[in-house]
């Protein structure tokens, strides 16, 4: 279907069934990055799974067994905030509650990315944080990026995993599975996955060339000061989707 022909089916679709538009734009928004997360190679096949914040008391989220890449606004599914399906005809991700636990801890977030990118579950699978001072651009926009212990995919002990990390944190490693990143709006939760599975690569090829040269304390200290302001720069910003 050509472009204006499909946007004016989903106008259409989205006034028959009564989305909002608040409702209609985050439904967009999740399509074009879960393509995105398909087409440069962070999910595969039906891995991976998305999900922003609506409004006080609703969250609207990918299924689950569906290709990121190949979804129509009619495929999401909206749940509460206990993680329980409102609206949708497919069933809900099976990683619901890890979701759920991020917005719960987080006020300030409002869309979830989780992926299985290559070069940063390695990582996850040998056990290794991507936390060492390696690049200057990584510290300003991520801080850190913590690995949390092994849990079983889709249980609330994944959950548990994950909480210490998640004030302090906006990407995580998890062992031996793959990685979760949120922010104050979708497209800044898909750019903490970009930079991770990036950062993931660079410190690779550090390994790689074997001559390590970490920043120093006071220079890490330096960009921790100009982060401080970076952040809370972004939380003036308008939200997107
Ligand atoms: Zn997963």
């Amino acid at each position: 279907m050509a472009k204006s022909l499909r946007l004016r089916y989903y106008a259409d679709r989205a006034e028959f069934v009564g989305w909002t538009m608040n409702d209609q734009e985050s439904r967009m928004e999740i399509i074009r990055f879960g393509k995105l997360l398909h087409e440069r190679g962070l999910t595969a096949a039906t891995d991976g799974n998305i999900s922003v914040r609506l409004n006080g008391d609703s969250v609207l989220t990918t299924p689950t067994c569906i290709s990121k890449g190949m979804m129509a606004p009619d495929d999401l599914v909206v749940v509460d905030m206990n993680g329980r399906k409102i609206s949708g005809y497919r069933d809900v991700t099976s990683e619901i509650v890890m979701h759920m636990t991020v917005y719960r801890m987080r006020p300030d977030i409002n869309a979830v990315v989780h992926a299985h990118p290559p070069t940063a579950t390695g990582f996850a699978a040998c056990g290794l944080a991507l936390d060492q001072a390696l690049v200057s651009e990584v510290l300003l926009s991520l801080g850190s990026i913590p690995l949390a212990s092994y849990a079983t995919p889709g249980t609330s002990e994944l959950s548990e995993a994950l909480e210490p990390f998640i004030p302090d944190h906006d990407a995580i490693l998890m062992a031996n599975h793959g990685v979760v990143t949120y922010g104050r709006d979708l497209t800044q939760a898909y750019m903490n996955m970009e930079t991770v599975e990036h950062f993931a690569r660079i410190a690779l090829v550090v390994r790689q060339i074997g001559c390590e040269h970490p920043l120093a304390a006071e220079q890490v200290s330096k960009l921790h000061e100009i982060r401080q302001r970076i952040q809370h720069y972004k939380a003036e910003l308008p939200r997107r989707a």
